[in-house]
């Protein structure tokens, strides 16, 4: 029982789309296995429909195999693998009873009549309709018609179900609800179910294994328990859940300095004086005496959630959120401890911090004291700073010469935010122009998978001359 579980049924092998040259999945690999309830998790835009489609037979990929049962079947029509889809939208007939609605692919193949009858009163007690067999689809509510496009969708006997959103247009109490019988019907089942979702506490609650996805790349598989405690980096550590999200230096193994102070932790092999992402869960943080603490801040904000307090402290620059169920004083302060185990060390996103540019200059002014330069086709112009035409110059913008600029006015156009990660004091925000990545610091709210113009600031700058004579 155990070994078939692990059966794989479909593999997505290097899988490449582009969308009017755009890359949308970026090399993908997944293998799903028989019987589980994969999810595949991120914000809008990473891919995961795309992803689901590729399964579907709904998108050809430009590169990479698809693979059904041991079988490469890139190409295969939909109606030819063996794979029903319920999307958001469920479709049903309007003008179909509840009946009708479930038989109608059991009818178009042929299925004879009392066959019918059997299979759709069967899958209809599975669904919990048992009874609503006459019932007109239109005198549903939203929870019940989601059940019949489930129903429909599992009468032909398919192995995969594919799930778009399906619960995205239901109430935040029926959405619940539905999620314990969606998992329920499944087991029961026993079929393979892959689910598109953006809601993380939807994938957390129902998946065998949460696929996590950003800007057309998998950051991680795992089982819910895995993505929300070994995170693999910050933007999965923050996307699963609340984390605070600090930026540190692993000393040595199993050593890591964050705000100032050195602490024990688990982690190994990150080498010496590395920078890292370092993420504390609001629910592992322990309030404790300002003398006893490992961290002190002091308390800004306290809210209570019913089954704790949400606790906002300030500890330096930055901000550390704890859910305690015990209260603090709005203004005291308080001590801070985290067990090693509970700290978890995580590459960073960008490993290397600086923005580079090197480059020639194009044109130059003396008198007016600026020079000007070509940066992926676009001409910037440096002010305040004079270099002869010709000369090579490396300039080095730290992340905060960075700014998200209004539409037409910024040095590069369309830069695309490729992920957003609060970092307890700001947003660290990395962006991808055409032929490097940016990393800047931002105290707003950026979307991610949109395009924005980028500028610079380059008072914040620094220049330096490279001498091409050195360069052999
Ligand atoms: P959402 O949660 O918003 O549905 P998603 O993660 O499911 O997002 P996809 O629907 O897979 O994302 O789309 C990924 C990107 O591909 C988006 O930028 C989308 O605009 C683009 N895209 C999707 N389908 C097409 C298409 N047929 N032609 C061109 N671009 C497309």
């Amino acid at each position: 029982m155990e070994q078939t579980a692990k059966n794989t049924i479909v593999s997505l092998k290097d899988i490449f789309v582009r969308f009017d040259g755009e890359v949308i999945l970026n090399h993908i690999n997944l293998d799903i296995h028989e019987k589980e309830f994969v999810t595949i998790l991120g914000p809008s835009g990473c891919g995961k429909t795309t992803t689901l489609r590729i399964i579907g037979g709904f998108v050809e990929p430009e590169s990479g195999d698809v693979i059904f049962d041991g079988k490469r079947i890139n190409g295969t029509p939909p109606n030819k693998r063996n794979v029903n889809t319920v999307f958001q939208k469920y479709s049903l007939f309007p003008h179909l009873n509840v009946f009708d609605n479930v038989a109608f692919g059991l009818k178009l193949k042929k299925v004879p009549k009392d066959e019918i009858k059997r299979k759709v009163t069967k899958m209809l007690a599975t669904v919990d309709l048992k009874g609503y067999e006459k019932r007109n689809i239109s005198k549903l509510s939203g929870g019940q018609q989601q059940r019949v496009a489930i129903a429909r969708a599992l009468v032909c006997d398919p192995d995969i179900i594919l799930l778009d959103e399906p619960l995205g247009a239901l109430d935040l109490k029926l959405r619940k609800c539905m999620q314990i019988e969606l998992k329920e019907i499944q087991q029961k089942t026993e079929k393979t179910f892959i689910y598109v979702t953006h809601d993380q506490e939807e994938a957390l609650t129902m998946s065998d294994r949460v696929v996590v996805m950003n800007n057309g790349v998998i950051e991680q598989i795992g089982t819910p328990e895995d993505i929300y405690n070994e995170p693999v980096n910050a933007f999965v550590a923050d996307f699963i859940g609340e984390a605070n999200i600090l930026n540190g230096t692993m000393i040595d193994d199993c050593r890591i300095k964050i705000l100032g102070r050195e602490l024990e932790c688990v982690d190994k092999g990150f080498g010496k004086n590395t920078p890292v992402d370092v993420v504390i869960r609001p629910e592992d943080i322990e309030i404790t005496s300002p003398e006893n603490g490992q961290l002190v801040g002091t308390v800004e904000k306290l809210t209570f959630k019913g089954v704790h307090y949400e606790i906002s402290v300030r500890c330096g620059k930055c901000e550390i959120l704890i859910h305690s169920t015990k209260s603090a004083e709005i203004g005291s302060e308080i001590g801070m401890r985290v067990i090693p185990f509970n700290i978890q060390i995580m590459n960073k996103l960008l490993p290397f911090y600086d923005n580079i540019i090197e480059t020639e200059v194009t044109y130059s002014s003396e008198d007016e004291n600026c020079f000007e330069f070509e940066l992926e086709g676009e001409t910037v112009k440096v002010e305040n700073k004079y270099f002869a035409q010709g000369t090579s110059v490396k300039i080095t913008l730290p992340p905060e010469a960075l700014s998200l600029a209004g539409d037409g006015i910024g040095h590069l156009k369309d830069v695309y935010i490729e992920s957003v990660v609060y970092k307890g004091e700001h947003n660290e925000i990395i962006l991808e122009s055409d032929e490097r990545k940016w990393l800047m610091l931002s105290d707003t709210d950026e979307q991610v998978a949109t395009y924005v113009p980028l500028a610079f600031d380059f008072s914040k700058a620094q220049f330096e001359v490279i001498d091409k004579t050195e360069e052999g």
